[in-house]
């Protein structure tokens, strides 16, 4: 069976609710096969050291068992409990459950106003209370909104909040992979792979439509793989992003001049990536209808031309305007259900029916950017499930839009260029003979043992 075939098999048997898992298993996939962890020659390791809560530790004429500590303290000298926000909690009742008074709380709301705004505090993100003696009342509050950073509340003294990031390591790092079906499952938790594969469908958004990933597909990529303590926690920035489908091949490589004045994704010959349009205004999703004049319709039941490609996601994805332009419809009609339409220029413009709703301050005369949320998708007017029609009109005619070909940008300016290429031939040469290797599950994401690197 082939990839597409097997594609729609599984997709008929899944139900509304697994939607979302299966869209996200769906880019997940790209990462699949994910190999190398490959630490290059000039891979550098950029310390950041922002601020650290100095070790309290009691010094002593005795050989003293070092605490272990925790957000700075001593853990073994408090009672300490670690919890996650409840939805609609809020720090007054927590700290009310831990013998704090209104009056204090208040105090400390109004002291910590500068550094951390209380109404922040998001349901599932960790706390932990340090408490000295339970029946006095906590000590400590700490907030950890992400492993990057955290607060800690003084409950007895200041009355005060104060933020503490933590340093992050980071070095650059090479991958490859290839699409690999049979690893979709053993993806499906890898949040890291799903970080990358995001980001490197961001830089790629204007060259390829992710809509039609193929078995055997192929990628590279150089990242930034941050960490803290030692343990990963998460992909910097990308610098660059190869894939290979079948005899095609894409690059997009990022640069930032020393003045920051210019940066973002170009191709090898520094034009830039970004286009006038993006491939699609839905990420995660699937095309379930392409634009086909002789469409058997699912509703009417009778032939019926579609102008349009669909694209299938779940109930209130978001929906992107392709292209930058100014709105010209949003409204509702039966067959269209909520709909919107932004004209570009003179010759192109787009169109986006059968939303759940409009995001907010969508309505003709606004100016859109490309990127921009415009509505989420929905089944409204005549709509088997929910999907985005997506409609293309080149000269007011309905056009195929996965059909076109855009001219081409202009490259990076002269003096630029140089460094560019410089800098593209570095990269170049870390990819160079990183090839994806079929791997167990076990194996992705882990840091293969010397000699396995490579090709096996
Ligand atoms: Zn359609």
């Amino acid at each position: 069976m082939d990839i597409k075939e097997s594609f729609k098999n599984v997709y008929r048997k899944l139900s509304e609710k697994k939607w979302i898992a299966y869209n996200l298993l769906l880019s997940v996939i790209v990462a699949s096969g994910f190999i190398l962890d490959h630490y290059t020659n000039f891979s550098q390791t950029v310390s950041s050291s922002i601020s650290s809560r100095p070790a309290v530790v009691n010094l002593s004429a005795f050989a003293v068992k070092v605490p272990t500590l925790k957000y700075g303290f001593a853990v073994d000298t408090f009672q300490v409990v670690q919890k996650e926000i409840k939805s609609g909690q809020n720090l007054g009742d927590i700290l009310t459950t831990y013998n704090i008074g209104f009056q204090d709380i208040e105090k400390l709301v109004a002291n910590s106003k500068d550094v951390f705004d209380v109404r922040q505090l998001r349901a599932g993100k960790a706390y932990t209370i340090f408490s000295k003696d339970t029946l006095q009342g906590a000590d400590y509050f700490i907030y950890e909104p992400s492993v990057y950073e955290y607060y800690v509340f003084d409950l007895k003294d200041k009355l005060k909040a104060t933020k503490y990031e933590r340093p992050v390591d980071s070095k650059i790092r090479a991958a490859a992979g290839s699409i690999e079906s049979s690893l979709w499952n053993a993806m499906i938790d890898n949040g890291l792979s799903y970080e990358v594969t995001s980001k490197m469908e961001a830089a790629l958004q204007w060259s390829i439509d992710f809509h039609h990933i193929q078995k055997e597909d192929e990628f590279r990529l150089i990242f930034d793989q941050n960490y803290i303590e030692g343990e990963k926690v998460g992909v910097g920035q990308l610098y660059l992003a190869n894939y290979k489908r079948q005899d095609k091949e894409f690059y997009s490589i990022w640069y930032e001049n020393a003045e920051g004045t210019i940066k973002g994704f170009y191709d090898l010959e520094g034009r830039t990536m970004k286009s006038k349009f993006l491939k699609s205004p839905v990420k995660y999703s699937r095309i379930s209808s392409y634009y086909n004049l002789n469409r058997f319709h699912p509703i009417l039941k009778r032939r019926r031309p579609h102008y349009g490609t669909d694209y299938a996601a779940p109930y209130g994805t978001p929906i992107y305007a392709v292209g930058n332009g100014t709105i010209t419809k949003a409204s509702y009609t039966k067959g269209n259900g909520r709909f919107v339409k932004i004209k570009h220029d003179k010759v192109y413009e787009t169109q986006y029916l059968h939303m759940q709703k409009f995001a907010p301050g969508i309505k003709p005369g606004v100016f859109v950017t490309q990127g921009q949320v415009i509505g989420y998708v929905g089944s409204t007017g005549l709509a088997t499930g929910p999907h985005v029609c997506f409609r293309f009109w080149k000269n007011g005619k309905q056009v195929n839009h996965l059909r076109l070909n855009f001219p081409q940008a202009k490259p990076l300016p002269d003096d630029e260029l140089p460094k560019f290429m410089e800098l593209r031939d570095q990269y170049l040469k870390m990819i160079e003979g990183i090839e994806p290797v079929k791997v167990k599950k076990e194996a992705i994401e882990e840091d293969l043992p010397e000699g396995k690197k490579g090709n096996p």
